[in-house]
């Protein structure tokens, strides 16, 4: 670690409940900030690198990272991430606000929140629609965007104090949705808790995220890094959603969607008529074994296979003399290569579509990232799909890399050749 930067710290109670520190069950070393994109001018300098440990609480049952980091070492002015760059995202984003439009008679009086809205590409859809919207996006280049595309964005950390203020203007939110952002969130309770505060008596509100079972279930440990505090089971939900008045009323699942996605429905206690969706999933959790340290203790033992046969799958073709690039510069690519111990001298380069990332190197592995003409261009032997939650759609736009001889190498749940 160079000097001045700060050190990480253990944490020594639940981010959830606040019981006793979870108790540590898969250590993937010590590595950098996964989105922390290198720039060419910053390869002389040594990326910090930060303890990335997870554990499990053993009274809430909620999975966290070990040690906690400075929120400024993760979100900077350059976090690269735009949303509106994944076809699929968008399109699952449509429908949702589709449904949530009819399920809940939105129309010109309505009021949709979106916590963590990035560049406004899921508020933008309820606006075309006539229905008036507010982002809350501390991060300024998608803020800007989104207000650039006509989504009021106001650039802030969604929080108890900030929905207090909200409601202060006379504001009350019909609908609140918080996707892919509740495991970012340093103060969980304050989070929730602004829920509670800005939900309108008979609102809803829609949380997204990852499930925990799907990462276990296929080996997705590359999902884990630095951003990711907290990785939710239904259960674990439950809890924290009862600790601040609110209720679970519906849970969906998306197989496809970020290697397993869970939609959470939130009402007040008072007002909450749950589906049958709420047992069945709990059930479901519980039969994973979700709920017990047993189950999460061997899913160290499966990381460490995979990581031992990429290593092996990738040597070997090199050993060939077979040439390998990677596709998706995004953080879960970085935690692979790096928890594995995969560089340069395994992979020559990385392409991503995102414009915002060409140009800059993935952290640790220092692989340079390319636009995706790169491939037809220097047709490498292999493509290892670092961004496997979207294969489908990679595969489908690299027909002809693949037409000229190109395979494609997918790392989870086991490597695999295709
Ligand atoms: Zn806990």
């Amino acid at each position: 670690m160079s000097s001045g930067t700060p050190a990480a710290t253990p944490v020594t109670a639940c981010r959830s409940c606040g019981g006793p520190a979870p108790r540590l069950f898969l250590s993937l070393g010590s590595t950098p900030i996964a989105n922390r994109l290198v720039r060419a001018d910053g390869l002389d300098a040594t990326d910090p690198s930060f303890p990335l440990e997870v554990g499990f609480c053993e009274a809430c049952t909620l999975v966290q990272l070990t040690h906690e980091l400075p929120a400024l070492e993760i979100f900077d002015a350059d976090y690269p991430y735009f949303s509106s760059f994944s076809d699929m995202l968008v399109r699952h984003s449509e429908k949702h606000v589709i449904d949530l439009i009819a399920s809940r008679n939105l129309g010109p009086d309505s009021l949709v929140v979106e916590v963590a809205s990035n560049d406004g590409y899921l508020l933008k859809a309820f606006v075309e629609r006539g229905i008036p919207v507010l982002g809350i996006e501390p991060t300024p280049g998608p803020a800007a965007a989104a207000r650039a595309a006509g989504v009021p964005t106001r650039e802030e950390f969604f929080g108890a104090e900030l929905a207090q203020r909200l409601v202060a203007e006379g504001l009350k939110a019909d609908v609140i949705i918080a996707n892919n952002v509740m495991a970012h969130v340093p103060d969980l309770n304050s989070f929730v808790e602004g829920f509670r505060i800005l939900l309108a008596d008979d609102g809803l509100v829609d949380v997204e995220n990852p499930g925990v079972g799907a990462l276990l279930a296929h080996t997705e440990f590359d999902t884990v890094y630095h951003e990711h505090f907290c990785y939710f089971s239904t259960i674990a939900v439950q809890s924290l959603m009862r600790r601040h008045g609110l209720e679970l009323v519906g849970v969906e699942e998306f197989a496809e969607l970020h290697g397993g996605t869970l939609r959470w429905s939130m009402q007040h206690a008072a007002a909450a008529k749950p589906t049958a969706s709420v047992d069945s999933v709990l059930g479901a959790e519980h039969d994973a074994g979700l709920a017990t340290f047993d189950r999460y203790a061997t899913f160290g033992d499966d990381v460490r296979a995979v990581q031992q046969d990429l290593v092996a799958l990738l040597r070997g073709l090199r050993a060939e003399g077979r040439t390998i690039a990677a596709y998706g510069a995004a953080a879960k690519g970085a935690t692979l290569l790096n928890s594995s111990g995969i560089t340069t001298d395994l992979i020559d380069f990385v392409v991503d579509r995102n414009t915002h990332k060409q140009g800059r190197y993935i952290p640790g592995a220092r692989l340079p990232i390319l636009d995706p003409a790169a491939l037809l261009e220097r047709q490498p032997d292999y493509l290892l799909l670092l961004a496997w939650n979207v294969k489908k759609e990679i595969m489908a736009q690299q027909e002809e890399y693949a037409a000229h001889g190109g395979r494609f190498i997918v790392p989870v749940p086991r490597p695999v050749v295709l």
